[in-house]
């Protein structure tokens, strides 16, 4: 079947690893038909990847992938876009300069709340419910300003905080149906990450419970993502994204080409 992974760091983001080629032969070696690059662009200068993407060099090294894996893989050009709300500007004017074909996905992110970036000692001054809290009136945040196609990683701070204190989506249940009306009305998609499954959450970002909501809300476009930083996690448990996908009532998933959707089926040879 047509399977692509969408969320993919080489070394063009300063926690990537190795060259754009080895991430493309690693998806091939997986049997994946596509890779979208999802390199960070990270505006806030606290940021560890602050100023680190020099942009045309990413380019030219996807060009020549395409180049090499011509009629085998479907190579795209990507940006993580690190609390795209607070740099709209910034954002358009760095995008203004390159075509509409040069750029295929935006993901949208939310890395950092306040002057706190997420880690295992977030919101340690608040109970782990505030933290959670305060996380998701952020990435309402970031999806009101729609500057982005999809959204990643909905729940993530369940990755830093899920030891001490479990995500329950239940609690949080009124923000986060605020935060899904948010992206199907602005014609956002919604990020399935699979890295909470190899990192020891045994979960999905977000998990079967919100990717529910999402398609009872009527949502339609979810796009899998493994988040590898290393060729070795390339198409890292996709297949079970598309099991969570299909649990939750989806039989279709999305991926983005010049910044336009395309719908593919899910199916099992
Ligand atoms: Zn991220
Ligand atoms: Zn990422």
């Amino acid at each position: 079947m047509w399977l692509a992974d969408c969320h993919v760091h080489s070394h063009h983001s300063i926690d990537g690893r190795r060259q754009v080629h080895d991430y493309c032969r690693a998806a091939l070696a997986a049997g994946l038909t596509g890779i979208t690059f999802t390199e960070h662009y990270d505006l806030n200068p606290a940021a560890e990847g602050f100023d680190h993407l020099d942009f045309a060099r990413y380019a030219q090294e996807v060009e020549a992938a395409r180049r090499e894996f011509a009629g085998r893989l479907e190579i795209g050009l990507g940006l993580e876009l690190g609390e795209p709300h607070l740099y709209r500007e910034a954002i358009e004017t760095f995008l203004s300069g390159k075509s509409g074909e040069e750029v295929d996905f935006l993901l949208g992110s939310v890395h950092w709340v306040g002057k706190e970036a997420l880690h295992l000692e977030f919101g340690q001054h608040c109970s782990g419910q505030e933290a959670y809290q305060d996380y998701f009136t952020e990435v309402l945040l970031a999806v009101r300003a729609g500057n982005f196609h999809v959204l990643a990683h909905l729940d993530l701070l369940k990755r830093y905080l899920d030891h001490a204190y479990p995500l329950e989506a239940e609690r949080f249940r009124e923000i986060i149906t605020a935060i899904l009306q948010e992206t199907i009305a602005r014609g956002i998609g919604l990020e399935v990450n699979t890295s909470g499954i190899r990192q020891g959450l045994g979960d999905t970002l977000p998990g079967l419970t919100i990717l529910r909501w999402y398609r009872d809300l009527g949502g339609e476009i979810v796009t899998l993502g493994s988040d590898a930083h290393r060729p070795e996690d390339v198409g890292a448990d996709l297949s079970t994204g598309l099991a969570t996908l299909e649990a939750a009532g989806f039989n279709r998933f999305g991926h983005y080409h010049h910044g336009q959707v395309r719908m593919h089926p899910i199916v099992y040879t």
